[in-house]
């Protein structure tokens, strides 16, 4: 979304036009945005036979689906439902990444009859795997390198009190595993986190998986998972992409010309696709002034937006009815009868009743953690898409609530 002769635009289009349009609560995607993000990704490591698997479960719609395809990504996904999905928006299974943590055999087994690439993160199930199949499915083995990363402990996967991965203290034992079943493992996987800033955490990541990488002779490729940081407030640090590609590109050529054959390099980005690309516009119902605070209520809250409440995530609130007032703070909250805060003591634009505000880099685990609590209907999506407002999910409504209820008669 840019500013321009004071109006907020994506893509040419009024963002308030899209409100007027579709209503409000509402997500809007900029797919001119997803696009730039998944090349920058590609151009940063065009030295590489590089594999984007876009970690689905950010945002799961459909339509964002068919669009990373037609760019020519793939997808990583967490069960056997996003799997579906994937396939609905027509993935090649091939190019289906399965990394789910704590199924149950039947669902890796599901995984194995659709086709997927199946990515194993604990013995027990890689035992049952290799007893099922010996080495007449490839499979991925998920390390746990015990790096702590990532912007906060709840999505920090790679530490030692973490439940993902197989600890790579227990390699003897894997290794074992893997030979006593005849297990073909064609890939190794971390991911240890969103929201890490350091190309040197990746590096050191690196040399871990490089070092234990010599131990498995059938590598097709090795992925590094994600979590590139993106910007959330101005200032932010971010990843550098390209010192990244740089840095890391070298060391797996070295790595490469160790193991004697060039492999390829996977990562599994959810919110650096689709994160910045994402906008969630909201109304405001009331301004409540108390005699500590002017709160804004809008028509939304925790139901439809999480992270703020969960994360503690901040997110940009920006008003898009009024870009010329004068700044006055504000906390900005939602209708749900729980403290669900968008964001204390914001510097915003002045706020009027009835005014139309942004909430920004919204498009990663904004809907696809959004809920009926309070029995709310959860938003409609928008993707704009070659200079034009397209309708990707319907808003919701009773029947969507009521649908899988079932009433009994208590006579
Ligand atoms: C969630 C997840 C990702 C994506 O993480 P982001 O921080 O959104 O980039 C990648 N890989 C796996 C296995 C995940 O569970």
């Amino acid at each position: 979304m840019e500013l321009k002769n004071n109006v907020y635009k994506i893509q040419g289009i009024n963002v308030k036009d899209i409100a007027k349009e579709f209503g409000t609560p509402l997500y809007v995607y900029d797919a001119e945005k997803i696009i730039n993000q998944l090349q920058t990704l590609k151009n940063a490591f065009s030295n590489q036979n590089v594999k984007i698997k876009y970690a689905a479960k950010a945002l799961t719609n459909v339509s964002i689906l068919k669009l990373m395809k037609k760019h020519g990504a793939g997808v990583d996904v967490v069960s056997a439902q996003e799997a579906d999905l994937a396939l609905k928006a027509g993935f090649d299974p091939k190019d289906i990444l399965f990394t789910p943590n704590c199924v149950s055999f039947d669902e890796i087994q599901e995984g194995v009859e659709k086709g997927l690439v199946i990515n194993i993160d604990n013995i027990s199930i890689l035992e049952q795997f290799g007893h099922k199949y010996r080495d007449t499915v490839p499979c991925c083995v998920r390390l746990n390198p015990h790096i702590m990363a990532g912007g906060n402990t709840k999505i920090s996967t790679g530490h030692v009190d973490s439940k993902f991965g197989i600890s790579i203290y227990q390699l003897p034992h894997l290794l074992r595993v893997i030979k006593s079943n005849h297990i073909d493992v064609v890939g190794l996987h971390m991911h240890t986190g969103s929201d890490i800033l350091d190309a040197d955490v990746f590096l050191k990541m690196a040399e871990i998986l490089f070092g234990i990488a010599q131990d498995f002779p059938n590598l097709q490729f090795v992925d590094f998972g994600s979590g590139f940081k993106v910007g959330y407030k101005p200032g932010d640090i971010t990843t550098n992409i390209y010192d990244l590609g740089v840095k890391l590109g070298k060391a797996f050529d070295d790595f490469c010309n160790n193991y004697g054959r060039k492999l390829e390099m996977w990562f599994e980005p959810g919110k650096y696709l689709v994160s910045e690309a994402g906008l969630f516009l909201a109304k405001v119902n009331v301004i409540k002034t108390t005699p500590a605070t002017a709160f804004v209520g809008v028509d939304s809250g925790m139901n439809h937006l999480l992270r703020p409440m969960m994360y503690d995530a901040y997110h940009e609130i920006v008003n898009v009815s009024n870009p010329n007032g004068i700044q006055r703070v504000y906390t900005v909250v939602g209708y749900i009868c729980e403290t669900d805060t968008f964001g204390w003591d914001r510097k915003i634009h002045e706020v009027r009743e009835g005014d139309l505000l942004a909430i920004k880099n919204a498009g990663a685990y904004g809907f696809s953690m959004a809920s009926n609590y309070n029995s709310r209907y959860r938003p409609a999506e928008i993707l704009v898409y070659s200079g034009k407002a397209h309708l990707i999910r319907e808003r919701e409504n009773m029947e969507d609530i009521l649908r899988k209820q079932v009433e009994i008669d208590l006579e």
